[in-house]
C-alpha cells in the first residue's frame, strides 16, 4: 500500500514532518491491505504520531522560521497562481476527467506494459497542460474551482508517482496484477518498496527499498478450497522456517 514512506514512529524522512493512515506508508501491510486493518493502524499509529510531532514540536527552536516563512510564502504563490494567471486555455474540469480516464485505462487492476507506458504519456501531457490550467471564478471566498485546482496539481503528482512506480514492477502482487507475461509474484526481484521521489520538472525517479518481514511472509491470497490449500502451505512453510 502507498504513501509517505516512514518509520515505525511515523517519521518521514523530512525532518519534522510525520505522516499516518491513509497518506502513509509505515510498512505493515505488505501489497494489499487486509480489510478493517486501516482503522486499527490509525489508532495505534495516529497516537504514536501525535507524541512524536507534539516531542518534536516541544524540542525545536524557532532558527528556522525565515526558511518556514518562506516556503509558505511559495507555497501561497503556486496557489494564488491559477487566480491570477489570465493566460491559462485548459479547463480544471476537463484535466480531471482525463486524469481519471488515464489511470483507469493505464493502471487498473489488471496491468499490461503498453498500457501502462500510454498512462506515463498521458499524464506527462496533462501535468504540462496544468500548467495552463485557466479558471473562470477569481474569488477568494468558498471558491470551489480554485479548490479543486489546487488539489488537480497534487492528484497528478501522486497519479505520476502510481504509473512511474507500477510500470517498473515486472511481477504480480497484492492488488498490482499483471497479465502481460508477469503474472506470477517474484520474490527473488521485487521483493521490495518502491520509492518514488519527486522531481520537479521531471517524472518521479524510482527506488527501491527494503522490506521488513516479521511474523507474517508473503503468501497466496486466494478463496474457498484453494485459500485452505494455501494455508496449509503456509503453515508448512513458517514450520520449516
Ligand atoms: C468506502 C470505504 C470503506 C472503507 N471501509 C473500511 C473498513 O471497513 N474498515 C477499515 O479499517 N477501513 C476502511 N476504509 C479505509 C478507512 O476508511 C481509511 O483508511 C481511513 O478513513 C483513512 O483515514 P485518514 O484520517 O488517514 O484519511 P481521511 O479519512 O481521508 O482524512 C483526511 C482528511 O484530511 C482532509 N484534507 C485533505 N486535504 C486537506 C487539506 N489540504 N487541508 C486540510 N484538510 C485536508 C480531508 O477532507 C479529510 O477529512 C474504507 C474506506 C472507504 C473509502
Amino acid at each position: 500500500m502507498g504513501g509517505i514512506e516512514t518509520d515505525g514512529r511515523t517519521a518521514s524522512s523530512l525532518r519534522g514532518l510525520y505522516a499516518v493512515g491513509e497518506c502513509a506508508s509505515v510498512g505493515i501491510h505488505g501489497a494489499n491491505r487486509l480489510g478493517s486493518n486501516s482503522l486499527a493502524e490509525l489508532c495505534v499509529f495516529g497516537k504514536v504520531a501525535g507524541n512524536e510531532a507534539s516531542e518534536f514540536a516541544a524540542a525545536a527552536t524557532t532558527s528556522t522560521q525565515g526558511v518556514l516563512e518562506a516556503q509558505a510564502e511559495e507555497a501561497c504563490d503556486n496557489a494564488l497562481r491559477l487566480i491570477r494567471d489570465e493566460k491559462g486555455d485548459q479547463r480544471i474540469g476537463v484535466l480531471r476527467s482525463k486524469m481519471a480516464s488515464a489511470m483507469e485505462d493505464g493502471c487498473g487492476i489488471y496491468r499490461t506494459a503498453g498500457e501502462m507506458e500510454t498512462g506515463c504519456r498521458k499524464i506527462d501531457e496533462l501535468k504540462e497542460r496544468y500548467e495552463r490550467a485557466h479558471i473562470d471564478d477569481r474569488s477568494r471566498a468558498w471558491n470551489t474551482e480554485w479548490l479543486l485546482g489546487i488539489e488537480l496539481g497534487f492528484q497528478l503528482d501522486v497519479a505520476q508517482a502510481m504509473v512511474y512506480s507500477a510500470i517498473n514492477r515486472k511481477e504480480s502482487r497484492g492488488s498490482h496484477q499483471r497479465i502481460d507475461g508477469y503474472e506470477e509474484r517474484d520474490d527473488e526481484n521485487f521483493l521490495k518498496h518502491t520509492l518514488s521521489c519527486h522531481r520537479p520538472a521531471a517524472p518521479p525517479e524510482i527506488r527501491w527499498g527494503d522490506v521488513t518481514i516479521t511474523r507474517s511472509p508473503p503468501g497466496t491470497r486466494a478463496y474457498g478450497a484453494a485459500g485452505e490449500q494455501a494455508e496449509k502451505e503456509n503453515a508448512q512453510r513458517t514450520d520449516n522456517g
